[in-house]
């Protein structure tokens, strides 16, 4: 495949081989991946092979409804450098219901969930109603504090009443990512101010990426972290194709060029700081 004409410093532009050079010395952590979702369900083995050959040493499987939590913990128990989180997302809240919420705290006390969510507001699709969405983010808010699991937080379109949220829930004692960071410098600041990190994912490496290179040379060295969110968002090169761990080695790279750095010392920060934020060797 060919690359688009603003990429010009990452290697090889080549999707069978473009990845390993740079990675092999590089760890990463993929801090949101959905890899129990039915688009790997025909090639995981060799999905996690590829992960594994191009620096990515650890990956959260993320649940997003009580069906692909429990198949986020399955898979998790079968894979050692794989790690499962249980909540509910948003588009899926008008289904967190009481039952709902206690069986996810049943799953949350298997020792591989590492934190519960995704869980947050968005208000760009409304997939499920707005009253809807904001009680199950605050359930799940209390089950993350009850749990002392971190949380991560999926926003879009709602940044004011997401944060309010979190603010009211005293996140910073939680604990937590948001994920997919796509606000400005200004929510950024307001991210970090309540004790979040930020992760960023493969829209930094767009051609039209908005605040997100600001966003990645102004977020703290110990407060950042990198994630896929595949099968969603693949990095520029493979943009219209389903996205998977090993391409982040891309958004990694161009994070490290953003913030004037070495990429290997910067992968090995990332995956140091979300290994300390859900307390895992
Ligand atoms: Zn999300
Ligand atoms: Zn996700």
């Amino acid at each position: 495949m060919t690359t688009g004409p603003g990429r010009v410093s990452l290697g090889p532009p080549t999707v069978d081989t473009g990845l390993a050079a740079p990675a092999t010395t590089t760890e990463l952590f993929d801090t949101h991946a959905h890899l129990h979702f039915p688009e790997f369900g025909d090639d995981l083995d060799a999905v996690l092979a590829r992960a594994r050959e191009a620096g990515v040493r650890r990956m959260l499987t993320i649940g997003t409804d009580l069906p692909s939590s429990h198949a986020a913990v399955a898979l998790a128990g079968r894979e050692p450098d794989v790690w499962a989180a249980v909540g509910v997302h948003p588009h899926d809240a008008a289904g967190a219901d009481e039952a709902a919420l206690a069986e996810l705290e049943r799953l949350a006390a298997d020792p591989r969930v590492i934190a519960i969510g995704e869980t947050g507001l968005d208000f760009f699709r409304n997939l499920s109603p707005r009253d809807a969405q904001e009680r199950a983010f605050r359930s799940q808010l209390e089950l993350a504090r009850r749990t002392r699991k971190p949380v991560i937080v999926h926003c879009r379109d709602a940044h004011e009443e997401t944060l309010g949220i979190l603010a009211a829930a005293r996140v910073g004692e939680i604990g937590g990512v948001m994920h997919c960071f796509s606000g400005d410098v200004a929510i950024a600041r307001r991210c970090l101010e309540l004790g979040l990190l930020i992760s960023l994912a493969g829209p930094v490496t767009y051609p039209n990426p908005r605040a997100l290179p600001e966003v990645a040379r102004i977020v703290p060295a110990d407060r950042l972290v990198i994630e896929t969110d595949c099968p969603f968002l693949p990095p520029q090169p493979f943009r219209g194709k389903r996205n998977e761990p090993a391409y982040m080695a891309i958004t990694a790279a161009r994070i490290a060029e953003l913030r004037g750095e070495p990429l290997e010392g910067l992968a090995a920060r990332l995956s140091d700081n979300a290994r300390a934020l859900f307390g895992i060797p």
